[in-house]
């Protein structure tokens, strides 16, 4: 189902849509960054610079309640959320991402916590001219329930699921031809991701990269983890349980393999003993590990490591001197 929409019927879209939904859509915030937040509680963002702030944290938080044991000892279970999540707003690569830890938090045995939170949720993606100063954004794979794709001063609308169907269902009928040539430019377009990713991962698997190189990048981490929190495709977690005055309340919280605690045992044995091995850990993972299980690379090349990394050593510019220093050797 392909239709058009004004910016008066994007309005009507979103108002209809928070009716029966949690809605996030992009906004600029006080401090000046634009990142997803609840509808109706400041100005849309209708183009601009992907949020930092990682989409799957709205399924994944950073910190979630799984459940609380009171005195006298009887389980309780988080409420669940009266209307399911619906996110707005979505590039290409962040609704890949999702699509991944989707698929990860599926697979068996299927992880019941964020399924509660994803399953009946809404995506809503936002492409072609919504980049920073209406910029061209690849359009998505399909992995959302409605796509918008800005065009001019419309936006085309691609129904992918029957709820998008029913969503869009009142709007007029949209321009075939300027879907399809937008589909071209996408696909003439620099590839969604970097050949230097591609590269580095065959380097990997082939085992071309020495112990050296990760004591070298390795040096440069100042184990602040903001890799990790910033990846949309990182899922690792701990527990921790918190002594309250009503009970014990057990939460899962990111973690980092960045991080020296990250894989130590309870005998004080680390796999992971030294920075280098979990630095190795992190590009390996998305390039090697998830390649060999998953079929793909486990980075979806939405970039946020690389500017969060304050030492300049997110995927990308590992990637990159991967390829310079190996490829040839
Ligand atoms: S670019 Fe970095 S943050 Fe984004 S998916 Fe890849 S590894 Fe994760
Ligand atoms: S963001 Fe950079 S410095 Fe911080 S933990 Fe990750 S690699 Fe290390």
């Amino acid at each position: 189902m392909l239709k058009q929409l004004t910016r008066s019927a994007l309005e009507h879209l979103l108002q209809q849509t928070a009716a029966d939904y949690r809605l996030q859509v992009p906004q600029r915030l006080a401090d000046g960054t634009r990142q997803l937040a609840p509808y109706g509680s400041g100005e849309l963002s209708l183009f601009g610079e992907t949020p930092q702030r990682k989409p799957t944290s709205a399924f994944f938080p950073q910190t979630e309640p799984l459940l609380k044991i009171d005195s006298t000892g009887a389980v309780q279970l988080p409420a669940a959320a009266e209307k399911p999540l619906a996110l707005f707003g979505l590039d290409a690569h962040d609704l890949h991402g999702i699509a991944f830890i989707d698929r990860f938090f599926s697979a068996a045995p299927a992880d019941d916590v964020y399924l509660r939170q994803r399953t009946n949720a809404l995506l809503i993606g936002l492409t072609g001219a919504a980049g920073p100063d209406q910029s061209f954004l690849p359009l998505s794979a399909g992995n959302c329930d409605i796509e918008l794709i800005a065009s001019n001063d419309h936006w085309l609308a691609v129904a992918y699921s029957e709820t998008g169907e029913q969503l869009l269902e009142p709007f007029p009928d949209g321009d075939n031809d300027r879907l399809r040539a937008l589909r071209e430019e996408t696909s003439s377009y620099r590839a969604i991701r970097p050949d230097s990713l591609q590269k580095a991962s065959e380097l990997l698997l082939h085992d071309r990269v020495p112990d050296d190189f990760w004591e070298a990048i390795a040096a440069r981490c100042i184990l602040c983890s903001g890799c990790n929190l910033a990846c949309p495709t990182c899922t690792c977690f701990c527990l921790q349980d918190r002594q309250r005055a009503d009970g014990t309340e057990r939460s899962r919280v990111w973690d980092s393999c960045q991080l020296d605690a990250f894989m130590r045992e309870a005998s004080g044995h680390n796999p992971l003993g030294s920075e280098a091995l979990r630095t190795r850990r992190r590009i390996h993972h998305k390039l090697a590990a998830d390649p060999q299980r998953w079929g793909e690379l486990g980075c979806v090349a939405c970039g946020r490591c690389d500017r969060a990394c304050p030492t300049g050593i997110g995927i990308f510019a590992v990637a990159e001197e991967i390829v310079k220093r190996y490829e040839k050797g």
